[in-house]
């Protein structure tokens, strides 16, 4: 795919009233911004917008086949090309500071790096690549050629991202991209925790990282207590309570081969004593506790996106209240509930909301301890608070 299909980039007019966002540096510029949209333009070729003046805004790629018809690669006047390309992948990955307990890490997220449209998470030696944007697509030999450059073994590609086929209509593509092989399954670090991750069918790019921060804050909490670690996945939370000090900690997840991963993990750091697996569906699993008269010192709740897309909502606010509520009733006086959504279209402000209604449901009263967000590696942008998805809280039972 050729950026510049017609030699020149086209010129394009953003109207006057919606030109308020291209000034305040938002990356996404949406149909019906644009005061002549162009007819045929390919996807993924690289457009100039300007103002009813025609002075340069911005430069970006192009995709009338998404509702994000501009996604704005830079606001400066520069070109628009591999050298930019080379550049932005160089300087986000100098800008990752990892401490020598942690092996994995996001190198690249998208606008906040940006570079719309790409993830790169490193995996000890191996590098994983999403493209999601057909915008993306089109700098695919550069951006290869500007990973080579991080020192990896290897660079394999998950580009099988729901997202990727809804909103930009491109087939996913997963393989080879670079150097040697990656091995479908890699051992890697996290604050000194081993974790075997499935690098060719694991969620995302292989796991979580952007809970790292988030289980550590957690951990805090776990010494002695009865903890169910909900959404278990690979392990994760588990991993980290049982480190504290955990007096016992049941792993509940959907997925039975997610939950062998798990247990090998929480075996592989040395933690097969206390440790529960419990392969079934969490709404259900919940239920079934209170009816048992079940009991837990601290609960996890870390469930997959609920919403989405905005469309979805609704429901999602009613699967997170619902959630919450089941969790709260299974609490000792003096429990912690750790809850989290990773749904972007559910912001902050009404998590908070949604999980004291769970608490008034529940007739607990709760205090929040903390209230926790993405990592480092997973930075957002000040003009694009679209991309702070991951939001928790650390709340407790008042007794
Ligand atoms: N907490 C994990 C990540 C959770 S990912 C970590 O720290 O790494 C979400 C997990 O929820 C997946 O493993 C998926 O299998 C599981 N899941 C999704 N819906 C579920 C449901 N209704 N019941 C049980 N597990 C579910």
């Amino acid at each position: 795919m050729d950026p510049y299909p017609l030699g020149e980039p086209p010129r394009l007019d953003v109207k006057r009233e919606r030109q308020r966002s291209v000034d305040q540096r938002h990356p996404w510029l949406f149909d019906g911004a644009l005061r002549n949209p162009p007819k045929n333009l390919p996807a993924g070729c690289v457009v100039e917008l300007v103002d009813h003046r025609g002075a340069l805004l911005a430069r970006g790629s192009y995709n009338d086949a998404s509702r994000i018809v501009v996604r704005i690669l830079t606001f400066a006047d520069e070109p628009v090309d591999a050298e930019l390309i080379r550049r932005r992948v160089a300087q986000a990955a100098a800008g990752r500071r990892m401490d020598a307990e942690t092996t994995a890490w996001r190198v690249i997220f998208a606008e906040a790096d940006r570079l719309p449209g790409l993830i790169v998470d490193r995996y000890g030696e191996w590098l994983v690549v999403q493209i999601l944007t057909t915008g993306m697509e089109v700098w695919r030999e550069p951006i290869v050629a500007a990973l080579g450059e991080l020192g990896a073994r290897g660079i394999h590609e998950r580009s099988d991202s729901e997202d990727r086929r809804r909103n930009e209509g491109l087939s996913p593509q997963v393989g080879w991209m670079a150097g040697e092989p990656v091995p479908e399954r890699v051992v890697v670090r996290e604050h000194g925790l081993e974790f075997e991750v499935d690098l060719a069918g694991g969620h995302k790019t292989g796991c979580y990282l952007d809970q790292r921060e988030n289980r550590a804050a957690v951990a805090r909490y776990c010494a002695g207590q009865r903890v169910l670690n909900a959404f278990a996945y690979t392990g994760g939370f588990g991993l980290y309570a049982a480190r504290a000090g955990a007096a016992q900690v049941t792993h509940l997840d959907g997925s039975a081969p997610a939950l062998e991963l798990c247990r090998a993990n929480l075996e592989r750091n040395g933690y097969a004593d206390g440790q529960e697996y419990q392969c079934a569906d969490v709404f259900k699993a919940l239920k079934q506790y209170q009816v048992e008269g079940g009991e837990f010192d601290l609960i996890v709740l870390d469930p997959p996106k609920f919403a989405a897309t905005r469309r979805q909502l609704e429901a999602a606010q009613r699967g997170y209240a619902g959630l919450n509520q089941a969790a709260l009733r299974l609490l000792a006086p003096g429990g912690i509930l750790a809850t989290f959504s990773c749904s972007g279209a559910v912001d902050p402000e009404l998590f908070w909301r949604l999980v004291a209604d769970a608490a008034t449901g529940a007739r607990r009263e709760v205090q929040i301890l903390e209230t926790l967000g993405q990592p480092a590696d997973h930075p957002v942008l000040a003009s694009f608070p679209e991309g702070r998805y991951l939001k928790g809280l650390i709340a407790r039972v008042v007794e």
